[in-house]
């Protein structure tokens, strides 16, 4: 039976650090961070993540605006958004939340943003850095699961990992770090070839798909370590759930995230670091 790693505990110890921290802030460098979030019609999975970031900030005192705009914006309208934001030396961080209306080209809006100020670490800049071992911004979901895995010590240096996904925004990215922490990384997605035998190699196995509970125990090893990013609706229930048959394979795992409460808050605190992160650039206070 697997110990779950509760990412929502982990990431509650995590606010409550940046929330010290930043209370210095003020006083040190004589203003508080901020996150500028830009929000593009009323998408309810996109109004729900926003909201969550708005209070994941308010908890931490890092002051945010969420600027929603209509669904019938255009894209220059939205490029003069974020280019005010960029002229802005009150803010250190600008998000867009994704997706954006068909009719707005999102690489184009992406590459628009300051990638000093690009907190979901999205913009070319960033990629490029992460691929080449450059100082950059790293994306949230990636770097919440390197730390899900830190937190219980878990090593990597040596271990199969195979992932389940390609994205650019998850897939991709944490298989580079898991590579540059000396994994041996499969990197699996919709035409892998008998894809449970893939998985049953991996070490450490993480699933960022978008089907719910496709990965069955079968496909896991005996005590693999279990990363469930996926956020998925129960077809039969309606409820939220994620790419794994938490039931049946928390009895055949080592370690197991869940879904909710695994990968999802990980991923805000790491933007509240990342923004953090991005304020010390601004202010000097990283030097
Ligand atoms: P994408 O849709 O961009 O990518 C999905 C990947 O899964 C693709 O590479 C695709 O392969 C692969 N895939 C699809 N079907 C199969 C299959 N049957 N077998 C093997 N691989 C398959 O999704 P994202 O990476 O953006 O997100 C993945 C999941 O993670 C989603 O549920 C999303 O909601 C969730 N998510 C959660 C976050 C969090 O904070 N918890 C943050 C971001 C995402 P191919 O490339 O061949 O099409």
């Amino acid at each position: 039976m697997a110990i779950i790693i509760s990412g929502k505990e982990l990431s509650l110890q995590k606010k409550e650090i940046m929330k010290q921290k930043v209370s210095t802030f003020e006083e040190k460098y004589g203003r508080l961070p901020k996150l500028s979030v830009i929000l593009v019609g009323d998408n309810p999975a996109s109004v729900s993540y926003v909201t969550g970031k708005g209070k994941a900030c308010a908890e931490i005192g890092i002051l945010n605006e969420t600027i929603k705009l209509p669904e019938s914006t255009t894209q220059e309208e939205l490029l003069n958004v974020i280019e005010k934001l960029n002229k802005n030396v009150l803010v250190d961080g600008i998000l867009v939340q994704l997706p954006l209306p068909k009719h707005i080209d999102s690489n184009s809006v992406i590459n628009a943003i300051k990638p000093e100020k690009d907190v979901d670490g999205f913009h070319p800049q960033n990629v490029a850095a992460l691929y080449l071992k450059q100082k950059g911004i790293l994306p949230c979901t990636p770097r919440g699961i390197i730390q899900v895995l830190d937190s219980k010590n878990l090593p990597i240096q040596g271990k199969k990992a195979v992932v389940v996904g390609r994205s650019n925004i998850v897939g991709l990215p944490v298989a580079k770090m898991l590579l540059d922490r000396n994994a041996t990384v499969v990197i699996a997605h919709s035409k892998t070839y008998n894809l449970p035998e893939v998985c049953r190699e991996a070490d450490i196995l993480i699933a960022a798909v978008g089907r719910a509970r496709m990965i069955t125990a079968d496909m896991v090893k005996d005590g693999a370590v279990v990363i469930d990013v996926g956020v998925n609706r129960d077809p039969e229930t309606g409820k939220l759930c994620g790419d794994v048959d938490f039931e049946n394979v928390k009895e055949k795992a080592s370690y197991i995230t869940k879904v909710p409460g695994g990968i999802g808050p990980m991923t805000i605190s790491c933007l509240m670091e990342n923004t953090i992160e991005c304020y010390l650039e601004h202010v000097g206070g990283n030097k």
